[in-house]
């Protein structure tokens, strides 16, 4: 797929480190109770707790498939790709990515039909056929279709994407930035 889908580039300085681990050996050998252990736990009993963030909730036309995921989107933009296009029978399709994780179906996992591969794929409703969400970036990231949330999203579209491929029949009449295929 020769599209947004394979993976929209987002700066680097927006990617969030992935890695939890303390920077110290877990070695069994090593978790003694040395005073050296004992500092090391109370400094990481210190660390912030993940704060809970606001969640919101997103559903298909006919409510079969119902998802939940944090309102922090990572970034959000139209594309107008004709993959885009035609997923969803529209000039283009607003869409905000989000790290897997937080993203969760709630209802209707078992009724979805995924059209594409595990790494990547586009997730419709396999009853009304609801172009949900996709998933992008060798299975790191979601691509929520924004017409599909329920509740409002902090992020906005920031930008066109993918303009080359644009409908001629439409014209886009706001300020953002066109770019012709993927941010630069
Ligand atoms: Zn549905
Ligand atoms: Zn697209």
């Amino acid at each position: 797929m020769g599209s947004c889908a394979s993976g929209t580039q987002v700066p680097k300085s927006t990617l969030r480190s992935g890695s939890r681990n303390p920077p110290f050996s877990t070695r069994p050998d090593l978790n003694l109770n040395t005073p050296w252990a004992r500092s090391r736990s109370s400094w990481r009993e210190e660390e912030p707790v993940t704060k809970p963030s606001r969640k919101l909730v997103g559903k298909c036309f006919c409510g079969a498939v119902r998802y939940e995921v944090a309102d922090e989107f990572v970034y959000a933009a139209n594309c107008h790709c004709s993959n885009c296009r035609r997923t969803t029978g529209s000039a283009f399709k607003p869409f905000a990515g989000i790290e897997r994780e937080k993203f969760r179906l709630t209802t209707g996992d078992d009724r979805l039909l995924i059209f594409g591969e595990e790494s990547g794929h586009d997730a419709h409703c396999g009853h009304c056929g609801s172009l949900l969400y996709s998933v992008v970036r060798e299975g790191a990231y979601v691509h929520v279709a924004m017409g599909t949330l329920v509740d409002d999203p902090s992020i906005r579209p920031t930008a066109h994407i993918f303009v080359g491929s644009k409908a001629k029949w439409f014209t886009v009449t706001d300020d953002l930035p066109q770019y012709k295929g993927h941010v630069t």
